[in-house]
Protein backbone atom coordinates (compact mmCIF):
# COMPACT_ATOMS: atom_id res chain seq x y z
CA UNK A 1 0.00 0.00 0.00
CA UNK A 2 1.05 3.19 -1.04
CA UNK A 3 2.44 5.36 1.99
CA UNK A 4 2.86 9.21 2.17
CA UNK A 5 5.13 11.18 4.31
CA UNK A 6 4.54 14.22 6.14
CA UNK A 7 6.55 17.47 4.91
CA UNK A 8 5.37 19.75 7.10
CA UNK A 9 2.90 20.37 10.13
CA UNK A 10 1.20 23.79 10.87
CA UNK A 11 -1.24 23.11 13.56
CA UNK A 12 -3.91 20.69 12.58
CA UNK A 13 -3.30 21.09 9.25
CA UNK A 14 -0.72 18.60 8.11
CA UNK A 15 1.06 18.57 4.48
CA UNK A 16 2.65 15.76 3.11
CA UNK A 17 3.71 14.47 -0.13
CA UNK A 18 3.52 11.09 -1.80
CA UNK A 19 -0.31 10.72 -1.78
CA UNK A 20 -1.02 10.73 -5.67
CA UNK A 21 -4.06 9.18 -6.04
CA UNK A 22 -6.26 10.63 -3.20
CA UNK A 23 -8.78 13.20 -3.53
CA UNK A 24 -10.69 15.95 -1.98
CA UNK A 25 -12.24 14.80 1.45
CA UNK A 26 -10.97 11.15 1.43
CA UNK A 27 -9.87 10.04 5.30
CA UNK A 28 -5.85 9.54 5.73
CA UNK A 29 -4.15 8.27 8.73
CA UNK A 30 -1.57 10.48 9.80
CA UNK A 31 1.38 9.40 11.67
CA UNK A 32 2.49 6.09 13.51
CA UNK A 33 -0.52 7.44 15.93
CA UNK A 34 -2.31 6.93 13.17
CA UNK A 35 -5.09 10.23 14.01
CA UNK A 36 -7.44 10.89 11.83
CA UNK A 37 -7.88 13.81 9.17
CA UNK A 38 -9.05 14.73 5.89
CA UNK A 39 -7.50 16.10 2.78
CA UNK A 40 -8.90 19.52 2.24
CA UNK A 41 -6.56 21.01 -0.34
CA UNK A 42 -4.61 19.24 -3.17
CA UNK A 43 -1.87 21.02 -4.80
CA UNK A 44 0.88 19.48 -6.98
CA UNK A 45 2.55 16.49 -5.49
CA UNK A 46 1.27 18.29 -2.05
CA UNK A 47 -1.79 16.76 -0.29
CA UNK A 48 -2.99 19.13 2.96
CA UNK A 49 -5.02 17.23 5.52
CA UNK A 50 -6.74 18.56 8.26
CA UNK A 51 -6.22 16.36 11.38
CA UNK A 52 -8.95 16.26 13.61
CA UNK A 53 -6.98 15.05 16.71
CA UNK A 54 -3.83 16.89 18.56
CA UNK A 55 -1.05 17.12 16.22
CA UNK A 56 1.61 17.58 18.77
CA UNK A 57 5.15 15.38 18.00
CA UNK A 58 3.87 14.78 14.66
CA UNK A 59 7.33 14.87 12.63
CA UNK A 60 8.61 15.09 8.93
CA UNK A 61 9.22 12.42 7.49
CA UNK A 62 6.13 10.53 9.84
CA UNK A 63 3.96 8.08 7.66
CA UNK A 64 0.39 9.38 6.06
CA UNK A 65 -1.76 6.37 5.69
CA UNK A 66 -4.48 6.94 3.10
CA UNK A 67 -7.44 5.18 2.79
CA UNK A 68 -8.88 6.33 -0.20
CA UNK A 69 -12.77 7.10 0.96
CA UNK A 70 -14.57 9.91 2.30
CA UNK A 71 -15.26 10.42 6.01
CA UNK A 72 -18.52 8.71 6.56
CA UNK A 73 -21.13 7.90 9.71
CA UNK A 74 -22.34 4.98 10.59
CA UNK A 75 -25.78 4.96 10.16
CA UNK A 76 -27.90 1.80 11.99
CA UNK A 77 -29.78 1.23 15.27
CA UNK A 78 -27.19 2.06 18.37
CA UNK A 79 -27.48 6.02 17.39
CA UNK A 80 -30.32 7.22 19.38
CA UNK A 81 -29.40 7.48 23.11
CA UNK A 82 -25.77 7.64 21.86
CA UNK A 83 -22.66 10.60 22.47
CA UNK A 84 -20.29 10.93 19.76
CA UNK A 85 -17.49 13.07 19.46
CA UNK A 86 -17.22 15.02 15.81
CA UNK A 87 -16.04 12.36 14.03
CA UNK A 88 -18.97 10.00 15.31
CA UNK A 89 -16.85 7.92 17.77
CA UNK A 90 -18.69 6.97 21.00
CA UNK A 91 -17.63 9.11 23.98
CA UNK A 92 -18.41 6.92 26.71
CA UNK A 93 -16.71 4.07 24.97
CA UNK A 94 -13.34 5.83 24.85
CA UNK A 95 -13.51 6.83 28.08
CA UNK A 96 -13.75 3.71 29.23
CA UNK A 97 -10.52 2.56 27.21
CA UNK A 98 -8.85 6.05 27.38
CA UNK A 99 -10.28 7.71 30.67
CA UNK A 100 -11.82 11.19 30.60
CA UNK A 101 -8.39 12.58 28.54
CA UNK A 102 -8.95 11.15 25.30
CA UNK A 103 -5.40 9.88 24.00
CA UNK A 104 -4.94 9.83 20.39
CA UNK A 105 -5.38 7.80 17.46
CA UNK A 106 -8.49 5.91 19.13
CA UNK A 107 -9.99 4.12 15.95
CA UNK A 108 -13.66 2.99 17.20
CA UNK A 109 -16.92 1.90 15.19
CA UNK A 110 -19.42 4.35 15.85
CA UNK A 111 -21.99 1.60 16.00
CA UNK A 112 -21.86 -1.09 19.06
CA UNK A 113 -20.73 -4.56 17.46
CA UNK A 114 -21.87 -6.82 20.16
CA UNK A 115 -25.30 -5.70 20.46
CA UNK A 116 -28.26 -7.78 19.56
CA UNK A 117 -31.02 -5.91 17.83
CA UNK A 118 -34.70 -7.79 17.46
CA UNK A 119 -35.24 -6.74 13.87
CA UNK A 120 -38.59 -7.90 12.02
CA UNK A 121 -39.28 -7.38 8.62
CA UNK A 122 -42.34 -5.84 6.82
CA UNK A 123 -41.94 -7.13 3.68
CA UNK A 124 -41.53 -10.52 2.18
CA UNK A 125 -38.70 -11.66 -0.36
CA UNK A 126 -38.62 -12.68 -3.02
CA UNK A 127 -39.26 -9.21 -4.14
CA UNK A 128 -38.03 -6.33 -6.18
CA UNK A 129 -36.12 -3.26 -3.77
CA UNK A 130 -35.02 -0.07 -4.33
CA UNK A 131 -32.54 2.69 -2.54
CA UNK A 132 -34.86 3.91 0.41
CA UNK A 133 -37.33 1.02 0.65
CA UNK A 134 -38.21 0.19 4.51
CA UNK A 135 -37.91 -3.96 4.78
CA UNK A 136 -38.63 -3.87 8.33
CA UNK A 137 -37.75 -1.99 12.09
CA UNK A 138 -35.94 -2.29 15.14
CA UNK A 139 -37.59 -1.13 18.00
CA UNK A 140 -34.40 0.87 19.05
CA UNK A 141 -35.21 2.53 22.48
CA UNK A 142 -39.23 2.68 24.15
CA UNK A 143 -39.77 5.93 22.22
CA UNK A 144 -37.95 5.40 18.82
CA UNK A 145 -38.69 2.68 16.14
CA UNK A 146 -35.64 2.26 13.69
CA UNK A 147 -36.96 1.95 10.09
CA UNK A 148 -34.15 -0.49 8.29
CA UNK A 149 -34.12 0.89 4.71
CA UNK A 150 -32.51 -0.01 1.62
CA UNK A 151 -29.71 2.07 1.48
CA UNK A 152 -29.62 4.93 -1.14
CA UNK A 153 -27.41 3.75 -3.85
CA UNK A 154 -28.61 -0.34 -3.79
CA UNK A 155 -31.40 -1.54 -5.78
CA UNK A 156 -31.80 -5.38 -6.83
CA UNK A 157 -34.37 -8.29 -5.63
CA UNK A 158 -34.79 -8.92 -2.17
CA UNK A 159 -34.07 -12.65 -1.96
CA UNK A 160 -33.61 -13.75 1.34
CA UNK A 161 -35.15 -11.30 4.83
CA UNK A 162 -34.50 -13.25 8.52
CA UNK A 163 -36.42 -12.27 11.82
CA UNK A 164 -34.84 -12.05 14.55
CA UNK A 165 -31.55 -11.03 16.91
CA UNK A 166 -29.14 -9.26 14.70
CA UNK A 167 -25.93 -6.72 15.80
CA UNK A 168 -25.29 -4.47 12.93
CA UNK A 169 -22.92 -6.44 11.08
CA UNK A 170 -24.76 -9.81 10.68
CA UNK A 171 -26.21 -9.97 7.79
CA UNK A 172 -30.39 -10.18 8.21
CA UNK A 173 -30.57 -11.21 4.30
CA UNK A 174 -29.46 -11.03 0.52
CA UNK A 175 -29.61 -8.78 -1.95
CA UNK A 176 -28.93 -9.80 -5.72
CA UNK A 177 -27.88 -6.23 -7.66
CA UNK A 178 -27.13 -7.39 -11.13
CA UNK A 179 -25.03 -10.53 -10.82
CA UNK A 180 -23.70 -10.09 -7.39
CA UNK A 181 -25.18 -11.40 -4.35
CA UNK A 182 -24.90 -9.18 -1.62
CA UNK A 183 -25.30 -8.87 2.53
CA UNK A 184 -27.79 -7.00 3.51
CA UNK A 185 -27.08 -5.00 7.37
CA UNK A 186 -29.07 -3.34 9.73
CA UNK A 187 -26.45 -0.98 9.29
CA UNK A 188 -25.07 1.17 6.08
CA UNK A 189 -22.23 4.01 5.58
CA UNK A 190 -22.86 7.22 4.15
CA UNK A 191 -20.26 10.06 3.27
CA UNK A 192 -20.89 12.94 5.73
CA UNK A 193 -19.93 15.88 2.74
CA UNK A 194 -22.77 14.20 1.15
CA UNK A 195 -26.63 15.19 1.21
CA UNK A 196 -28.54 12.29 1.22
CA UNK A 197 -30.70 11.65 -1.65
CA UNK A 198 -34.69 11.88 -1.66
CA UNK A 199 -37.22 11.91 -4.33
CA UNK A 200 -38.42 15.67 -3.91
CA UNK A 201 -38.25 18.52 -1.92
CA UNK A 202 -41.29 20.31 -0.63
CA UNK A 203 -42.39 23.45 0.36
CA UNK A 204 -42.90 24.69 3.74
CA UNK A 205 -46.42 24.30 5.05
CA UNK A 206 -46.56 22.90 8.47
CA UNK A 207 -45.64 24.42 11.51
CA UNK A 208 -43.27 22.97 13.81
CA UNK A 209 -45.31 23.95 17.19
CA UNK A 210 -42.51 24.44 20.18
CA UNK A 211 -45.36 25.64 23.02
CA UNK A 212 -43.32 28.42 23.21
CA UNK A 213 -45.48 31.57 22.70
CA UNK A 214 -43.58 34.09 21.37
CA UNK A 215 -42.15 31.62 18.89
CA UNK A 216 -44.80 29.77 17.42
CA UNK A 217 -47.59 33.21 17.60
CA UNK A 218 -45.19 35.45 15.92
CA UNK A 219 -41.99 33.92 14.50
CA UNK A 220 -43.14 30.37 13.15
CA UNK A 221 -40.59 27.88 11.88
CA UNK A 222 -41.71 25.75 9.57
CA UNK A 223 -41.09 21.61 10.03
CA UNK A 224 -38.24 21.55 7.71
CA UNK A 225 -37.48 25.35 8.21
CA UNK A 226 -34.06 27.18 9.25
CA UNK A 227 -33.79 29.74 12.07
CA UNK A 228 -30.82 31.52 13.63
CA UNK A 229 -30.75 32.14 17.25
CA UNK A 230 -27.70 34.69 18.68
CA UNK A 231 -26.44 33.64 22.14
CA UNK A 232 -25.11 36.11 24.28
CA UNK A 233 -24.49 34.97 27.48
CA UNK A 234 -26.88 34.90 29.91
CA UNK A 235 -29.77 35.40 27.89
CA UNK A 236 -31.30 32.36 28.03
CA UNK A 237 -29.58 30.38 25.56
CA UNK A 238 -29.62 27.12 26.95
CA UNK A 239 -33.12 27.40 28.27
CA UNK A 240 -34.49 27.81 25.16
CA UNK A 241 -32.48 25.16 23.47
CA UNK A 242 -33.46 22.51 25.90
CA UNK A 243 -37.41 23.87 24.99
CA UNK A 244 -36.67 23.56 21.77
CA UNK A 245 -35.78 20.32 22.34
CA UNK A 246 -38.15 18.88 24.66
CA UNK A 247 -41.37 21.14 23.18
CA UNK A 248 -40.73 21.09 19.54
CA UNK A 249 -43.32 18.83 17.72
CA UNK A 250 -40.57 16.36 15.98
CA UNK A 251 -39.66 12.72 17.05
CA UNK A 252 -35.87 12.93 16.94
CA UNK A 253 -33.40 15.57 18.55
CA UNK A 254 -30.09 15.74 17.05
CA UNK A 255 -27.73 18.16 18.97
CA UNK A 256 -23.75 18.95 17.92
CA UNK A 257 -21.97 21.24 20.36
CA UNK A 258 -19.19 22.98 19.30
CA UNK A 259 -18.14 24.78 22.71
CA UNK A 260 -15.43 26.96 22.47
CA UNK A 261 -14.00 26.34 26.01
CA UNK A 262 -13.84 23.02 27.68
CA UNK A 263 -16.58 23.78 29.92
CA UNK A 264 -18.97 24.85 27.63
CA UNK A 265 -19.22 21.60 26.46
CA UNK A 266 -19.18 19.16 29.12
CA UNK A 267 -22.39 21.61 30.86
CA UNK A 268 -24.07 19.84 27.24
CA UNK A 269 -22.67 16.61 28.24
CA UNK A 270 -23.98 16.79 31.94
CA UNK A 271 -27.26 18.64 31.36
CA UNK A 272 -28.28 17.25 28.04
CA UNK A 273 -29.19 13.15 29.98
CA UNK A 274 -30.80 15.00 32.66
CA UNK A 275 -33.73 16.26 30.26
CA UNK A 276 -37.03 14.57 30.21
CA UNK A 277 -39.54 14.40 27.40
CA UNK A 278 -42.39 15.69 28.52
CA UNK A 279 -44.61 13.64 26.72
CA UNK A 280 -43.60 10.33 28.20
CA UNK A 281 -41.67 10.88 31.18
CA UNK A 282 -38.70 9.15 29.70
CA UNK A 283 -35.22 10.40 29.82
CA UNK A 284 -35.10 12.87 26.04
CA UNK A 285 -32.17 10.77 25.08
CA UNK A 286 -34.33 7.78 24.50
CA UNK A 287 -34.77 10.08 21.03
CA UNK A 288 -31.92 12.03 21.17
CA UNK A 289 -28.38 11.54 19.46
CA UNK A 290 -25.54 13.95 21.18
CA UNK A 291 -22.85 15.15 19.35
CA UNK A 292 -20.17 17.16 21.53
CA UNK A 293 -16.52 18.30 20.52
CA UNK A 294 -14.82 17.78 23.44
CA UNK A 295 -12.14 20.45 24.58
CA UNK A 296 -8.77 18.58 23.53
CA UNK A 297 -9.85 17.76 20.32
CA UNK A 298 -9.08 20.60 17.83
CA UNK A 299 -11.10 23.10 16.79
CA UNK A 300 -10.99 21.42 13.29
CA UNK A 301 -13.03 18.47 14.40
CA UNK A 302 -15.94 20.96 14.76
CA UNK A 303 -16.14 21.27 11.05
CA UNK A 304 -16.60 17.08 11.17
CA UNK A 305 -19.45 17.25 13.74
CA UNK A 306 -21.11 19.76 11.85
CA UNK A 307 -21.49 17.08 8.86
CA UNK A 308 -21.61 13.93 11.00
CA UNK A 309 -24.82 15.69 12.72
CA UNK A 310 -26.64 16.61 9.79
CA UNK A 311 -25.94 13.30 7.63
CA UNK A 312 -27.51 11.47 11.20
CA UNK A 313 -30.40 13.93 10.69
CA UNK A 314 -31.15 13.17 6.63
CA UNK A 315 -31.35 9.29 8.25
CA UNK A 316 -33.79 9.96 10.36
CA UNK A 317 -35.58 12.29 7.95
CA UNK A 318 -35.71 9.66 5.35
CA UNK A 319 -37.68 7.04 7.73
CA UNK A 320 -40.37 9.63 7.46
CA UNK A 321 -39.60 11.17 11.04
CA UNK A 322 -39.39 14.89 11.94
CA UNK A 323 -36.17 15.63 13.05
CA UNK A 324 -35.17 18.81 14.53
CA UNK A 325 -31.31 19.39 14.47
CA UNK A 326 -29.18 22.04 16.69
CA UNK A 327 -26.18 23.46 16.16
CA UNK A 328 -24.67 25.08 19.20
CA UNK A 329 -22.15 27.35 18.25
CA UNK A 330 -21.94 27.24 14.45
CA UNK A 331 -19.61 30.43 15.23
CA UNK A 332 -17.05 28.37 16.24
CA UNK A 333 -17.31 26.22 13.43
CA UNK A 334 -16.93 29.26 11.35
CA UNK A 335 -13.40 29.85 13.31
CA UNK A 336 -12.37 26.50 12.86
CA UNK A 337 -13.03 27.36 8.71
CA UNK A 338 -10.98 30.50 9.16
CA UNK A 339 -7.91 29.02 11.19
CA UNK A 340 -7.99 26.62 8.20
CA UNK A 341 -8.10 28.62 5.83
CA UNK A 342 -5.22 30.70 7.32
CA UNK A 343 -3.05 28.24 7.59
CA UNK A 344 -3.87 27.14 3.64
CA UNK A 345 -2.96 30.86 2.99
CA UNK A 346 -5.75 31.02 1.18
CA UNK A 347 -7.17 34.92 0.30
CA UNK A 348 -8.76 35.85 3.44
CA UNK A 349 -12.65 37.51 3.03
CA UNK A 350 -14.20 39.83 5.25
CA UNK A 351 -12.17 39.35 9.10
CA UNK A 352 -10.19 36.95 7.97
CA UNK A 353 -13.02 34.52 7.13
CA UNK A 354 -12.52 32.36 3.82
CA UNK A 355 -14.45 33.32 0.94
CA UNK A 356 -16.02 30.43 0.49
CA UNK A 357 -18.12 30.97 4.37
CA UNK A 358 -21.41 31.86 2.73
CA UNK A 359 -21.22 28.52 0.32
CA UNK A 360 -20.45 26.49 2.94
CA UNK A 361 -22.88 27.64 5.79
CA UNK A 362 -25.65 28.02 2.97
CA UNK A 363 -24.73 24.52 1.88
CA UNK A 364 -24.80 23.28 5.35
CA UNK A 365 -28.98 24.94 5.89
CA UNK A 366 -29.40 23.68 2.25
CA UNK A 367 -29.67 20.62 3.64
CA UNK A 368 -32.49 21.01 5.64
CA UNK A 369 -35.95 20.61 4.35
CA UNK A 370 -39.24 18.65 4.11
CA UNK A 371 -38.40 16.31 1.73
CA UNK A 372 -40.98 13.38 0.05
CA UNK A 373 -38.11 10.63 0.89
CA UNK A 374 -37.03 7.92 -1.61
CA UNK A 375 -38.18 4.49 -1.25
CA UNK A 376 -42.01 3.06 -0.44
CA UNK A 377 -43.99 3.11 1.76
CA UNK A 378 -44.62 6.92 0.15
CA UNK A 379 -43.23 8.84 3.10
CA UNK A 380 -42.87 12.43 4.21
CA UNK A 381 -39.91 13.29 6.62
CA UNK A 382 -38.80 17.05 7.90
CA UNK A 383 -35.26 18.15 8.97
CA UNK A 384 -35.19 21.40 10.89
CA UNK A 385 -32.49 23.45 11.60
CA UNK A 386 -31.40 25.36 14.29
CA UNK A 387 -27.97 26.97 14.66
CA UNK A 388 -26.88 29.69 16.91
CA UNK A 389 -24.39 31.80 16.59
CA UNK A 390 -21.92 33.86 18.88
CA UNK A 391 -20.52 36.73 17.44
CA UNK A 392 -17.95 38.58 18.84
CA UNK A 393 -19.44 41.02 21.59
CA UNK A 394 -22.89 40.68 20.35
CA UNK A 395 -22.71 42.21 17.01
CA UNK A 396 -25.40 41.30 14.81
CA UNK A 397 -22.94 42.43 11.80
CA UNK A 398 -20.76 39.89 11.88
CA UNK A 399 -19.67 38.01 8.49
CA UNK A 400 -20.77 34.46 10.35
CA UNK A 401 -24.46 35.88 11.84
CA UNK A 402 -24.61 37.81 8.30
CA UNK A 403 -24.23 34.60 6.06
CA UNK A 404 -26.39 33.03 7.89
CA UNK A 405 -29.41 35.20 7.94
CA UNK A 406 -28.37 35.45 4.18
CA UNK A 407 -30.28 31.94 4.27
CA UNK A 408 -32.21 30.84 7.45
CA UNK A 409 -35.86 32.33 7.44
CA UNK A 410 -36.15 32.93 10.80
CA UNK A 411 -34.41 34.54 12.88
CA UNK A 412 -34.90 34.37 16.97
CA UNK A 413 -32.89 37.51 18.42
CA UNK A 414 -31.86 36.51 21.89
CA UNK A 415 -31.36 39.77 23.71
CA UNK A 416 -29.13 40.06 26.95
CA UNK A 417 -30.83 43.60 27.43
CA UNK A 418 -34.17 41.94 28.09
CA UNK A 419 -32.61 38.66 29.83
CA UNK A 420 -31.45 41.61 32.21
CA UNK A 421 -35.41 42.75 32.54
CA UNK A 422 -35.96 39.40 33.97
CA UNK A 423 -38.51 38.96 30.20
CA UNK A 424 -38.14 35.48 29.12
CA UNK A 425 -37.57 33.80 26.63
CA UNK A 426 -35.37 36.74 25.81
CA UNK A 427 -36.62 36.83 22.23
CA UNK A 428 -36.62 40.52 20.64
CA UNK A 429 -40.11 41.00 19.25
CA UNK A 430 -38.77 44.06 17.34
CA UNK A 431 -35.70 42.65 15.96
CA UNK A 432 -36.68 38.90 15.07
CA UNK A 433 -38.62 37.83 12.11
CA UNK A 434 -40.18 34.94 10.53
CA UNK A 435 -40.69 34.36 6.47
CA UNK A 436 -42.63 31.06 7.55
CA UNK A 437 -45.95 33.00 8.11
CA UNK A 438 -47.93 33.19 4.82
CA UNK A 439 -46.33 29.55 4.22
CA UNK A 440 -47.98 28.18 7.19
CA UNK A 441 -51.40 30.19 6.34
CA UNK A 442 -53.06 27.24 5.74
CA UNK A 443 -52.29 24.98 8.15
CA UNK A 444 -52.87 26.94 11.10
CA UNK A 445 -56.40 27.68 9.61
CA UNK A 446 -56.91 24.32 10.57
CA UNK A 447 -54.95 23.39 13.28
CA UNK A 448 -55.87 26.80 15.24
CA UNK A 449 -58.16 29.35 13.70
CA UNK A 450 -58.73 31.19 10.49
CA UNK A 451 -57.90 34.38 12.09
CA UNK A 452 -54.34 33.42 14.04
CA UNK A 453 -51.85 34.71 11.49
CA UNK A 454 -54.10 38.12 11.63
CA UNK A 455 -54.79 38.44 15.30
CA UNK A 456 -50.80 37.54 15.71
CA UNK A 457 -50.49 40.71 12.81
CA UNK A 458 -52.37 42.85 15.43
CA UNK A 459 -50.59 42.11 18.22
CA UNK A 460 -47.42 42.91 16.71
CA UNK A 461 -48.82 46.04 15.50
CA UNK A 462 -49.24 47.27 18.69
CA UNK A 463 -45.91 46.20 20.26
CA UNK A 464 -44.12 48.22 17.41
CA UNK A 465 -46.52 51.03 18.03
CA UNK A 466 -45.41 51.02 21.84
CA UNK A 467 -41.71 51.00 20.60
CA UNK A 468 -42.33 54.46 18.39
CA UNK A 469 -44.28 55.93 21.81
CA UNK A 470 -41.95 54.91 24.19
CA UNK A 471 -38.98 56.86 22.16
CA UNK A 472 -41.03 59.82 22.30
CA UNK A 473 -42.09 59.73 25.79
CA UNK A 474 -38.35 59.43 26.38
CA UNK A 475 -37.67 62.39 24.44
CA UNK A 476 -40.76 64.84 25.47
CA UNK A 477 -42.40 62.68 28.37
CA UNK A 478 -45.81 61.22 29.14
CA UNK A 479 -47.89 63.92 29.58
CA UNK A 480 -48.05 64.79 25.53
CA UNK A 481 -49.72 61.45 24.92
CA UNK A 482 -53.10 60.86 23.89
CA UNK A 483 -55.26 58.70 25.42
CA UNK A 484 -55.53 56.42 22.40
CA UNK A 485 -51.77 55.84 22.67
CA UNK A 486 -51.96 55.34 26.47
CA UNK A 487 -54.10 52.49 25.60
CA UNK A 488 -51.99 51.01 23.67
CA UNK A 489 -48.90 51.27 26.08
CA UNK A 490 -51.46 49.73 28.54
CA UNK A 491 -52.68 46.79 25.71
CA UNK A 492 -48.66 46.21 24.70
CA UNK A 493 -47.70 45.78 28.30
CA UNK A 494 -50.89 43.13 28.61
CA UNK A 495 -48.92 41.20 25.07
CA UNK A 496 -45.65 41.35 26.96
CA UNK A 497 -46.00 40.41 30.32
CA UNK A 498 -49.13 38.32 30.08
CA UNK A 499 -48.30 36.99 26.98
CA UNK A 500 -45.08 36.94 25.83
CA UNK A 501 -43.61 36.35 29.53
CA UNK A 502 -42.90 32.57 29.58
CA UNK A 503 -41.74 30.96 32.37
CA UNK A 504 -40.07 27.44 31.52
CA UNK A 505 -39.57 26.70 34.70
CA UNK A 506 -43.26 26.35 35.62
CA UNK A 507 -45.08 23.15 34.53
CA UNK A 508 -48.46 24.90 33.84
CA UNK A 509 -46.34 27.39 31.85
CA UNK A 510 -43.70 25.95 30.32
CA UNK A 511 -45.56 24.72 27.25
CA UNK A 512 -48.73 26.29 25.77
CA UNK A 513 -50.84 24.82 23.09
CA UNK A 514 -51.57 26.27 19.77
CA UNK A 515 -54.95 26.20 20.42
CA UNK A 516 -54.28 28.18 24.20
CA UNK A 517 -51.93 30.86 22.51
CA UNK A 518 -55.03 31.94 20.38
CA UNK A 519 -57.10 31.67 23.05
CA UNK A 520 -54.69 34.34 25.51
CA UNK A 521 -53.82 35.97 22.36
CA UNK A 522 -57.84 36.72 21.73
CA UNK A 523 -58.19 38.00 25.33
CA UNK A 524 -55.47 40.75 25.00
CA UNK A 525 -56.54 42.40 21.89
CA UNK A 526 -60.17 41.66 23.07
CA UNK A 527 -59.34 43.45 26.36
CA UNK A 528 -57.95 46.57 23.75
CA UNK A 529 -60.93 46.44 21.47
CA UNK A 530 -63.51 46.91 24.32
CA UNK A 531 -61.25 49.56 26.25
CA UNK A 532 -60.86 51.49 23.40
CA UNK A 533 -64.33 51.60 22.75
CA UNK A 534 -65.00 52.89 25.89
CA UNK A 535 -62.86 55.08 26.36
CA UNK A 536 -64.01 56.76 23.16
CA UNK A 537 -67.14 56.89 24.29
CA UNK A 538 -66.28 58.41 27.00
CA UNK A 539 -67.46 55.35 29.56
CA UNK A 540 -64.05 55.68 31.32
CA UNK A 541 -60.98 57.26 31.65
CA UNK A 542 -57.48 55.87 30.92
CA UNK A 543 -56.88 56.03 34.83
CA UNK A 544 -60.25 53.83 35.62
CA UNK A 545 -58.87 51.52 32.46
CA UNK A 546 -55.24 51.21 34.72
CA UNK A 547 -56.87 49.81 37.41
CA UNK A 548 -58.90 47.43 36.50
CA UNK A 549 -59.44 44.18 38.44
CA UNK A 550 -59.54 42.01 35.36
CA UNK A 551 -56.36 42.53 34.43
CA UNK A 552 -55.43 40.44 37.49
CA UNK A 553 -57.80 37.73 35.84
CA UNK A 554 -55.34 38.55 32.35
CA UNK A 555 -52.03 37.74 34.26
CA UNK A 556 -53.45 34.87 35.33
CA UNK A 557 -54.36 33.24 32.20
CA UNK A 558 -51.30 31.38 31.09
CA UNK A 559 -51.62 29.25 34.62
CA UNK A 560 -55.26 28.10 33.40
CA UNK A 561 -55.31 24.53 32.49
CA UNK A 562 -55.61 23.54 28.89
CA UNK A 563 -58.67 21.22 29.83
CA UNK A 564 -60.28 24.12 31.43
CA UNK A 565 -59.66 26.74 28.94
CA UNK A 566 -62.95 27.14 26.98
CA UNK A 567 -64.94 27.72 30.75
CA UNK A 568 -62.27 29.88 31.90
CA UNK A 569 -61.70 32.09 28.50
CA UNK A 570 -65.28 32.78 27.91
CA UNK A 571 -65.56 33.89 31.60
CA UNK A 572 -62.93 36.13 31.52
CA UNK A 573 -64.58 37.74 28.35
CA UNK A 574 -67.27 37.88 29.77
CA UNK A 575 -66.08 40.50 32.81
CA UNK A 576 -63.93 42.17 30.09
CA UNK A 577 -67.66 43.24 28.33
CA UNK A 578 -68.84 44.14 31.96
CA UNK A 579 -66.36 46.56 33.56
CA UNK A 580 -66.27 47.86 29.82
CA UNK A 581 -70.07 48.57 30.00
P1 LIG B 1 -27.15 31.21 28.79
O1 LIG B 1 -27.10 29.78 28.36
O2 LIG B 1 -27.53 32.12 27.69
O3 LIG B 1 -25.91 31.67 29.48
P2 LIG B 1 -29.23 30.27 30.54
O4 LIG B 1 -30.05 29.58 29.52
O5 LIG B 1 -28.42 29.42 31.43
O6 LIG B 1 -28.31 31.37 29.86
O7 LIG B 1 -30.22 31.20 31.37
C1 LIG B 1 -29.78 31.99 32.44
C2 LIG B 1 -30.87 32.11 33.47
O8 LIG B 1 -31.95 32.86 32.95
C3 LIG B 1 -31.48 30.80 33.88
O9 LIG B 1 -30.80 30.19 34.92
C4 LIG B 1 -32.87 31.22 34.32
O10 LIG B 1 -32.87 31.68 35.63
C5 LIG B 1 -33.19 32.37 33.45
N1 LIG B 1 -34.07 31.98 32.33
C6 LIG B 1 -33.73 31.85 31.05
N2 LIG B 1 -34.78 31.52 30.28
C7 LIG B 1 -35.84 31.43 31.09
C8 LIG B 1 -37.23 31.14 30.90
N3 LIG B 1 -37.76 30.87 29.70
N4 LIG B 1 -38.00 31.14 31.98
C9 LIG B 1 -37.51 31.44 33.20
N5 LIG B 1 -36.24 31.74 33.44
C10 LIG B 1 -35.39 31.74 32.42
Amino acid sequence: MKVGKIYKVSGPLVVCKGLEGSRMYDVCYVGEEKLIGEIIALSGDLTYIQVYEDTAGLGVNDPVFPTYQPLMVELGPGLISSIFDGIQRPLDKIREIAGDFITRGIILPALDREKKWYFKPLIKPPIEVFGGDIIGEVSETSLVIHKIMIPPDIAGELIELKEGEFTVEEPIGKIRVKDKIIDLKLYHKWPVRKERPYQKKLPPKEILSTGQRVVDTFFPIAKGGTACVPGPFGSGKTVIQHQFSKWADAQIVIFIGCGERGNEMTDVLIEFPKLKDPKSGEPLMKRTVLIANTSNMPVAAREASVYTGITIGEYFRDMGYSVTLQADSTSRWAEAMREISGRLEEMPGEEGYPAYLQRRIAEFYERAGRVLALGRPEREGALSVIGSVSPPGGDLGDPVVQATLRVVKVFWSLEDKLAYQRHFPAISWLNSYSLYQQDLIEDLSKKVAPDFIELSKEAMAILEKEAELLEIVRLIGKDTLSVNDRLILEAARIIREDFLHQNAFLEIDTYTSLKKQYEMLKICLYFYERAKKALNENRVTIEDIEKLKVRERIAKMKFIKEEEMEKEFSEIKKEIEECLK
